[in-house]
């Protein structure tokens, strides 16, 4: 069973969410300050830390700071609504995903169990589609055999589509898990790197081998042999 760790200074939150969390089959021990939490985190060596960012004693983003000098511990942030500068320097903070205020429990258990299943495996994990061939640990690609030499964001696209193989993958998902964005309909960032993306693997939109588009749903990542 997970063992998650809760820094949230709201009683009523608290209890709600450790009701809930533990429903969904999760052991949480809870933390009110970032004093606390800090202790806790260190000491109880949880599985995953859900972080409030507005605490009363110290800054959200600080206690990720000092969290993240000694632990590796993968970090949820629950931010406030439209607080979106805030939301930015905990991800630049080291945090691994955030869900706005307020969420509900499925959402949160949701994002709790991909954050899990990210640390646990894809993150150094090789991945092969057809020809492709992607290690998660150098962070290398390579086509046929051929090393491609491919940006962070465009291997980072590159493995979560890989991670979903056959599957299609919604703009907005890549959006949220590659770029850590909340979705923008006038956003063409996605569309920017799948198309350098294509490029780079030889192929194009029009003429696609391993980055097929479904229209209006999104993208998908196939091996073109089956
Ligand atoms: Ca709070």
């Amino acid at each position: 069973m997970p063992q998650l760790l809760l820094i949230e200074d709201d009683p009523g939150i608290r209890t709600a969410l450790v009701r809930a969390l533990s429903e969904r089959g999760h052991g949480v021990r809870t933390a009110a300050t970032g004093m606390a939490g800090l202790q806790e985190a260190v000491d109880g060596r949880p599985d995953l830390v859900v972080l409030d960012l507005g605490l009363p004693d110290m800054d959200g983003c600080t206690l990720l700071a000092m969290l993240r000098a000694v632990s590796e511990v993968p970090v949820i942030v629950a931010t406030a609504r439209d607080d979106e500068r805030e939301t930015v320097r905990a991800l630049d903070a080291g945090a691994d995903d955030y869900v706005v205020k307020p969420f509900a429990a499925d959402h949160l258990d949701a994002r709790i169990r991909a954050v899990l299943r990210r640390g646990g495996s894809t993150e150094s994990a090789v991945l092969e589609v057809g020809g492709l061939r992607l290690d998660g640990g150098s962070r290398e690609v390579t086509l046929d055999g051929l090393p491609i030499d491919l940006t962070r964001k465009e291997f980072d696209l590159l493995a979560h589509l890989a991670s979903k193989a056959g599957t299609v993958v919604s703009k907005r998902e890549l959006l949220a898990e590659v770029w850590h964005q909340p979705y923008g309909g006038g956003d063409k960032t996605v569309d920017v790197h799948l198309s350098w993306l294509r490029r780079k693997l030889g192929e194009s939109a029009a003429e696609p081998r391993y980055v097929v588009s479904v229209r209006g749903v999104g993208v998908k990542l196939v091996d073109p042999a089956s």
